[in-house]
């Protein structure tokens, strides 16, 4: 479903590059294809012999680098982000990546994540002097790296002892004059891929990136790893021992684009096996099944194949509605709605229709779909779900708010059935979801986090852990 209407948004995308002359041009390219994961704000810094340079600003990749934007980016080696924020945290300040510049050398971050102990770390740090310049939680990090610089540890021993004070998600990139660093939290839970583009290593949130570019994907970084590029080669390390595999579940149902693999897993196919399972998991007699565009289309497909009842596109999205119409209050995403989805009612009118969808969050698009395609003379509306019932806040960097936003926690299917006016409601089950994305079976959970759908986190949850809608407003 389209991200803006319903609350559901990923916190950002990340890319580096070590090794080539094009750098900052091959970054503007990979920010493109990893667009749909954050639209507030851009940012492309760039090494060469003289130091770090850095273009960065809200907006879309193509409004933050029109014209000569991309002139003074010089340099064989850079980093970018494409970031999400919420209405309040907006702020030029807080768009990535964030660039520190001290005697003892500088440093530029890109994070993909959240830190749960973020507000710990940050109170302990003021306490010893740190004044911080954002409030991001990303600049925690650069604090420690700094705190440690002192004695004979190398630079990758400092950023190390600096990682492995973290607790909670996150995929960095992190470029000094002296290296790319890239770091994987140790339970691996944002994707984050590493790949070769002729002699350059690029790294990339998601594989999609390396298609646009025409780099050849290697592997993903691992849990715990942090791997250290510069003109000597390659070298990877562990911060931290590996803990228990927990991928958001969520970037295989939802986050990613349909054309990109995390662990050597397609994410369109693994929406279509969802999809197929649910089909095996419910009997509807249907006459026509549609999905909801763009990111339900593959589950759709998968239903229709599995269940024999045609497939058909019930529902269009106007491609061309601007993001001045994004707006996040409740009344407003209602609206939005109509902005955005059309009903095709040729494909509806008298039919039994299969509505399928990747996941409800609040309930109220999935509301007002049902109410258009009744509208358009759907007979009936039966609301398939490719996925479990949200129940539980995201503390990984995923805007999933409070639970008291979420339509399915203290609900029971029925009720929730009732509230968005489906003749009927059916949600994958977590098990049927795990077999359909095929991680390997012998690790817990698939190695996949399931805490939105469970409330059980892979990591230990602080007391003050600031949640993503959270960050950048103060508590
Ligand atoms: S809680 Fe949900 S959205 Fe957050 S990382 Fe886990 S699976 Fe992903």
């Amino acid at each position: 479903m389209l991200a803006e209407l319903r609350g559901l948004n990923e916190e950002c995308g990340v890319f580096g590059i070590w090794g080539h002359e094009d750098a900052a041009q091959i970054s503007y390219y990979g920010l493109h294809a990893l667009q749909h994961r954050g639209q507030e704000g851009a940012g492309i810094v760039t090494r060469n012999g003289k130091g770090l340079h850095v273009v960065k600003g809200e907006g879309l990749v193509n409004d933050v680098f029109s014209g000569d934007a991309l002139k003074n980016l010089t340099g064989h080696a850079a980093i970018g982000q494409v970031r999400y924020t919420t209405e309040e945290g907006r702020g030029a300040e807080n768009v990535q990546p964030l660039v520190f510049r001290s005697m003892t050398g500088s440093l530029a971050i890109a994070h993909n994540g959240n830190l749960v102990n973020a507000k710990d770390l940050k109170e302990s740090l003021e306490k010893q002097g740190s004044i911080f310049q954002t409030t991001s939680d990303t600049e925690v990090l650069a604090h420690l790296i700094k705190r440690s610089s002192s004695g004979s540890l190398t630079q990758r021993d400092r950023v190390k002892k600096a990682l492995s004070m973290l607790k909670g998600a996150f995929a960095f990139v992190i470029l000094t004059e002296e290296g790319l660093l890239v770091a994987q939290d140790p339970n691996g839970l944002r994707p984050l891929s590493l790949g070769k583009l002729g002699d350059a290593w690029v790294v990339a949130s998601e594989t999609v990136a390396f298609d646009l570019i025409g780099a050849e994907p290697i592997r993903s970084v691992e849990p715990g790893e942090l791997i250290v590029i510069n003109d000597k080669g390659l070298h990877s390390d562990q911060f931290a021992e590996p803990a228990e595999r927990a991928i958001c579940s969520m970037e295989y149902v939802y986050f990613s684009r349909p054309d990109s693999d995390i662990d050597g897993i397609n994410i369109h196919m693994a929406r279509k096996r969802c999809g197929k399972q649910l089909a095996r998991e419910v009997q509807i007699e249907g006459d026509v099944v549609t999905g909801v565009p763009d990111s339900s289309i593959s589950a759709a497909i998968g239903f229709s194949e599995e269940s024999g009842i045609p497939y058909e596109l019930g529902l269009i999205k106007n491609r061309y509605v601007g993001r001045t119409f994004i707006q996040p209050t409740q009344a407003m995403r209602e609206r939005g709605v109509k902005l955005k989805l059309s009903p095709v009612r040729q494909v509806i009118e008298g039919k039994r229709v299969v509505m399928v969808d990747d996941s409800i969050v609040r309930g109220t698009t999935s509301r007002r779909i049902v109410k258009m395609l009744k509208e358009a003379g759907a007979k009936e509306v039966h609301v398939v779900i490719a996925s479990p019932p949200l129940v539980s806040p995201c503390f990984y960097g995923v805007d999933i708010s409070t639970d008291s936003e979420l339509i399915a926690t203290n609900r029971s299917v029925d009720e929730v059935r009732e509230l968005i006016g489906a003749d009927s409601l059916t949600f994958l089950s977590a098990e049927g979801m795990l077999n359909a994305i095929g991680r390997p079976s012998d690790m817990k959970n698939c190695g996949q986090c399931l805490a939105c759908f469970t409330g059980n986190y892979p990591t230990d949850i602080y007391a003050d852990t600031v949640l993503p809608h959270e960050k950048e407003i103060g508590r």
